[in-house]
C-alpha cells in the first residue's frame, strides 16, 4: 500500500520541522556552552518558517502578492546566512564579528528583487532560494569538515554530513527549478528536505553532547590547581607492568607544612603551580607527570635507565630549587626506582621509589635517591649529580 502526500500537505509539515528544529537547537543552546552558534541556527529556522508563512498565503493576482514574495525570498537569504554564520560559530567555538553581516544578502535580495522584479517569476524565485541554500549549506559543511583538524570528534562529521546532504539537495532542487525538469519529484526533495532538517538539529545535539563529554573527560583528568594530570591519568597512561629500564620518580616538596604555616596557604598554591611548570619543563616525548596528590608528583620515564632518569630528576630538582616563587624558595626531593625486568609491576616500583624518597628526606632534603631494593634505608647513598 503507498500513501501519497500531496505537496501542501508535505510544505505544511516542513514549516512544522523549522518550529521543532528551532526548539531543540534552542533548547540544547541554553542547557550548554558547548553549543553556542545552535541559536543563531535555530533563529534560522524560525526566520525561514515566517518565510514559508509569507509564501504559503501569497496567491497569485492578490495584491501583496509581490511583496509577500519578495519578503519569502529575502526571508529564505537571511535564514540561510543565520544558517551560515551559526554554523560556523559551532564549529570554529568563537563568536561570528559582526552579526549584522547576516542581513547583507536578504538586503541585496530585495534590492534586487525591487529593480528587476525576479520575485515575481516563480521559478526564478524558487531557484535563487534553493540557490542561496545550497552555498550555504554546502560553505557550512566545508567548514565543519575543515575544522576536524583541530576537534577531532566524530559528531562534527555527522554535522558536515547533514548540512552536505541538505547543501545537496537544495542545489539539486535549484536545478530542477532553473531547467524546469522535475526529476526527482518535488515531492521527494522536500521530504528529503525535511528529515534533513531534523537531522542536522539532531547532529548539533550530539556535537554539543560529545564536546561535553570530551570536557569532562579532560576535567576528569587533570588537576585543577597545577594543571598537570592527575593520579586516574597517570594511572591510565602508564602500563600497569613496565619494561626493563623504566623509571618511576616521586617527587615531594621539603617542609612544604611550614611552608604553608609561615607564608599562607596561597603562596603555598602559587609554589606548587610553579614546582609543577619547573618540572613540566623538562619532559621528553613519552614522560608522563602528574600530581600524584598533596605536595607529591610522580614522573614515568621510559626505556630511561638509571643514569637517565637520575639526570632527569636531578635537572628537574635543580629546576625548582632555583625557580622563584614570591619570596620563598621551595625545594624538592626525589625518590627513584627502576624497573630491573620486564614485567615488574607499576605498584611494587612506586612503592620503591617511595622507599628511596624516604632516603633523600633523611639525607637532609633537595636532593636525589635511587631505590636499591624496595625498603627504606637501602637506596643508594651516592651524592647527586
Ligand atoms: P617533608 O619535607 O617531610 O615532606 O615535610 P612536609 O611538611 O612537606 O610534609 P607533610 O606531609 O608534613 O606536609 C605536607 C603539607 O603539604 C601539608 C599540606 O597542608 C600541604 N599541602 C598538600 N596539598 C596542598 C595544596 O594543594 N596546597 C597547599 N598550599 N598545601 C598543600
Ligand atoms: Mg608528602
Ligand atoms: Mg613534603
Amino acid at each position: 500500500m503507498t500513501i501519497a502526500l500531496d505537496l501542501p500537505t508535505i510544505l505544511f509539515v516542513l514549516q512544522a520541522s523549522y518550529l521543532a528544529g528551532a526548539m531543540a537547537l534552542g533548547y540544547a543552546r541554553y542547557r550548554s556552552p558547548d553549543a553556542a552558534g545552535a541559536e543563531i541556527i535555530a533563529v534560522g529556522f524560525l526566520v525561514l518558517a515566517l518565510g514559508a508563512l509569507m509564501a504559503s498565503n501569497a496567491e497569485f493576482g492578490n495584491p501583496l502578492y509581490a511583496a509577500r514574495s519578495l519578503a519569502n525570498v529575502s526571508l529564505g537569504t537571511l535564514a540561510y546566512a543565520l544558517f551560515l554564520a551559526g554554523a560556523m560559530e559551532l564549529s570554529r567555538r568563537r563568536p561570528i564579528r559582526p552579526l549584522w553581516i547576516v542581513l547583507l544578502p536578504p538586503l541585496v535580495t530585495v534590492a534586487a528583487g525591487i529593480l528587476t522584479g525576479f520575485h515575481t517569476i516563480n521559478w526564478l524565485r524558487a531557484m535563487v532560494f534553493n540557490g542561496t541554500s545550497a552555498v550555504a549549506m554546502l560553505t557550512a559543511a566545508w567548514v565543519f569538515y575543515r575544522d576536524g583538524r583541530t576537534e577531532p570528534l566524530a559528531g562534527r562529521r555527522i554535522v558536515a554530513l547533514a548540512f552536505a546532504a541538505t547543501g545537496a539537495d537544495s542545489l539539486m532542487m535549484a536545478t530542477e527549478f532553473a531547467t524546469g525538469t522535475f526529476w526527482p519529484p518535488l515531492a521527494l526533495c522536500f521530504v528529503l528536505l525535511l528529515a534533513l532538517k531534523f537531522a542536522i538539529a539532531l547532529s548539533v545535539i550530539i556535537l554539543t553532547m560529545e564536546r561535553t563529554m570530551a570536557k569532562l573527560d579532560r576535567l576528569a583528568h587533570t588537576d585543577a590547581l597545577t594543571g598537570l594530570g592527575n593520579r586516574r591519568c597517570f594511572f591510565e597512561a602508564v602500563p600497569a607492568n613496565l619494561q626493563a629500564g623504566d623509571a618511576i620518580v616521586v617527587f615531594d616538596a621539603d617542609r612544604f607544612k611550614k611552608l604553608n604555616d609561615t607564608w599562607g596557604h596561597a603562596v603555598g598554591d602559587d609554589a606548587l603551580q610553579a614546582i609543577a611548570r619547573a618540572l613540566a619543563a623538562h619532559l621528553r616525548d613519552g614522560d608522563v607527570l602528574a600530581r600524584h596528590g598533596g605536595e607529591e608528583f610522580i614522573l614515568f620515564l621510559p626505556a630511561t635507565g638509571e643514569a637517565g632518569a637520575l639526570a632527569i630528576a636531578d635537572t628537574m630538582r635543580a629546576a625548582v630549587d632555583a625557580a622563584t616563587i614570591a619570596d620563598v624558595r621551595a625545594t624538592i626531593s626525589a625518590g627513584i626506582a627502576i624497573s630491573p625486568a620486564s614485567g615488574t609491576s607499576l605498584e611494587h616500583l612506586i612503592r620503591a621509589a617511595d622507599a628511596a624518597l624516604y632516603d633523600a628526606k633523611a639525607a637532609g632534603r633537595n636532593t636525589c635517591r635511587v631505590s636499591r631494593g624496595g625498603e627504606p634505608g637501602e637506596a643508594d647513598a651516592s651524592p647527586t649529580i
